[in-house]
């Protein structure tokens, strides 16, 4: 898409700091990072949203990924990480073109974390399987 920020990243007209690159997959630090080594993996084709990409290409992504976050760990000896996919503005997308975050984390940073934890009753248990189930 001719006005997408990560499509022009993935496309080389506009710079980033490359960590990894294939066919299909491109991964660069965030420019505004949570932690240090904070990272962004995306496809090289414009998908806005994850219920429209193609499984195999967020393997891909997944994969990728993956594969960073055991460097990054070893690399910045960090104590833990967090893969983060923001999808919709209420999630907190903010570029719409499909991005997984890898954001290291550290015993003494400051993010806030865990969000808060609910209830599954039975009920609603059984209703979410049997219309969830693929
Ligand atoms: P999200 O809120 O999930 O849409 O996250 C978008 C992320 O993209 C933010 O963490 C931004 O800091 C990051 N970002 C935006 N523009 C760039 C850029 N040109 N290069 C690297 N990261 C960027
Ligand atoms: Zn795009």
């Amino acid at each position: 898409m001719s006005d997408c920020i990560f499509c022009k990243i993935a496309a080389g007209e506009i710079p980033c700091h490359k960590i990894a690159e294939s066919d299909n997959v491109i991964a660069f630090l965030d420019v505004m990072p949570i932690t240090r080594g904070h990272l962004l993996v995306i496809p090289k084709k414009h998908v806005e949203l994850v219920y429209d990409a193609e499984p195999e290409l967020m393997a891909e992504v997944m994969s990728t990924a993956v594969k960073l976050s055991a460097t990054a760990k070893k690399v910045l000896k960090c104590d833990g990480m967090n893969l983060l996919l923001n999808t919709e503005k209420c999630a907190g997308q903010v570029v719409p073109h499909v991005h997984l975050h890898l954001i290291p984390r550290y015993s003494d940073d400051s993010i806030n974390w865990p969000w808060p934890q609910g209830s599954l009753d039975g009920e609603t248990a059984s209703q979410l399987v049997k219309t969830l189930k693929i």
